[in-house]
């Protein structure tokens, strides 16, 4: 069967790969420590799965509304207003299934062919992916480690042409773990204010920050930068909910308008019972974010102390998210066990076989000098996965 063009220009996600391995071959019995995954190792917060269980149990088993619950929607016009200091209203809001999905709807609604969308490397995975799909061109800028992996107003500037309708911003990062400050969003808002550019920030790692830093987001930064930002966020990261698939992005009505209408025909409404967990989740108790952070953070130490004392590694301090990205390229060039180690893809191959250690090539991120470790898992298999690189690339 002759398919689309569109599905030769996009490309199967690497990280799901490598946690396919890592899956296969705990299932044959082998003990992988798996610092691939992109999820909160947490179990949802019982008051929200007690929420979704009476969802079902009181009918809300139907549709809904194509963008959402009016009650889900009021409720992160609420959350927007008191975490983020945003006012929306219902109409500009809309929810849809996960993170991505939003993401998705926005770049449909926003691009088309010959349109130029940038972001920043290193980037998550599916950004250039979904630009693709919308067939755009993806325009990336690529950042530096002595930056933080932050774009400068400079580089911004450069990437302008007449054709730049977006910028991707992901704010704390992934896979970085970096996190823009109000300053360097000023400028960054300046520039899309002066060349009408529309910036989509992900703000889906807003609540795991560290070390007292601010997530701050760039639409409050202003009248003008806020008309043309479209904040984009979900539940599955802040409240360990990869798996109900709620994500909502608020923005200006119209932009909202034509994502509910592509959405009420792609997908209807994101699951019903779901969303009344989103309620919860958004309207009830908060301690469990906390709690989750102050876990994450224990890790994140032991990590990043972990890799800096491997020879051939160093590893910046992420200041959120819950990811390390170290830059390997002191062991590229060598060889360990009989194997030449030259790339992220070749590190990684490699220490899923000799260590048991899954981890995510930096090329996967457009940064092939990195490997991306999640700390999403136990505090033993941080201490012991660090032990076991170290063993596979001594030198
Ligand atoms: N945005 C970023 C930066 C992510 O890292 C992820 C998940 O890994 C998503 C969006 C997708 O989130 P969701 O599970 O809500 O679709």
């Amino acid at each position: 069967m002759k398919l689309a063009a569109r599905t030769t220009r996009i490309e199967a996600s690497p990280t799901l790969a490598i946690s396919a391995k890592a899956a296969q071959m705990k299932k044959q019995g082998i003990p992988v420590i798996d610092f691939g995954v992109g999820e909160p190792d947490f179990d949802t917060p019982e008051n929200i799965k007690q929420a979704g269980i009476k969802a079902i149990q009181d009918g809300f088993t139907k549709y809904t509304p194509a963008a959402g619950l009016p009650a889900l929607k009021e409720a992160i016009c609420e959350k927007l207003k008191k975490e983020n200091g945003l006012e929306y209203t219902p109409a500009q809001i809309i929810v849809s299934c996960g993170a991505k999905h939003v993401l998705y709807n926005i770049m449909i609604a926003l691009l088309e062919a010959g349109d130029d969308a940038l972001l920043p490397a290193p980037y998550w995975v599916t950004f250039p992916e979904q630009i693709k799909l919308a067939d755009a061109n993806v325009i990336v800028i690529n950042t530096e480690e002595k930056n933080d992996f932050k774009i400068t107003p400079d580089q911004l500037k450069q990437a302008i042409t007449p054709k730049t309708k977006l910028l991707i911003l992901n704010s704390p990062s992934n896979p970085t773990g970096c996190v823009y400050t109000k300053k360097e969003l000023e400028a960054i808002a300046d520039i899309c204010v002066k060349n009408n550019i529309v910036v989509v920030s992900d703000e889906c790692y807003e609540k795991i920050v560290y070390d007292g830093v601010e997530q701050v987001s760039i639409a409050t930064l202003g009248k003008e930068i806020y008309d043309l930002t479209i904040v984009v966020n979900a539940v599955s990261k802040t409240y360990s909910m990869t798996g109900w698939r709620i994500g909502f992005a608020a923005g200006p009505t119209d932009v909202i308008k034509a994502m509910s209408e592509i959405q009420s025909h792609a997908t209807s409404n994101p699951t019903t019972f779901a969303q009344i967990g989103a309620i919860e989740a958004y309207k009830g108790p908060q301690d469990s974010v906390k709690m989750m952070v102050a876990e994450f953070d224990k890790r994140r130490k032991l990590l990043v102390d972990g890799l800096n004392s491997i020879p051939g590694v160093s590893c910046r301090v992420p200041k959120g998210a819950f990811y390390a990205f170290p830059n390997v390229s002191g062991l590229y060039g060598k060889t360990f066990n009989g194997k030449k180690i030259t790339n992220s893809l070749e590190l990684s191959a490699y220490l899923l076989d000799v260590a048991q250690i899954a981890v995510v090539p930096g090329s996967a991120f457009g940064a092939d000098n990195y490997l991306r470790f999640s700390y999403a898992t136990a505090t033993k298999n941080v201490i012991e996965g660090v032990e076991r690189m170290k063993k596979a690339v001594a030198f």
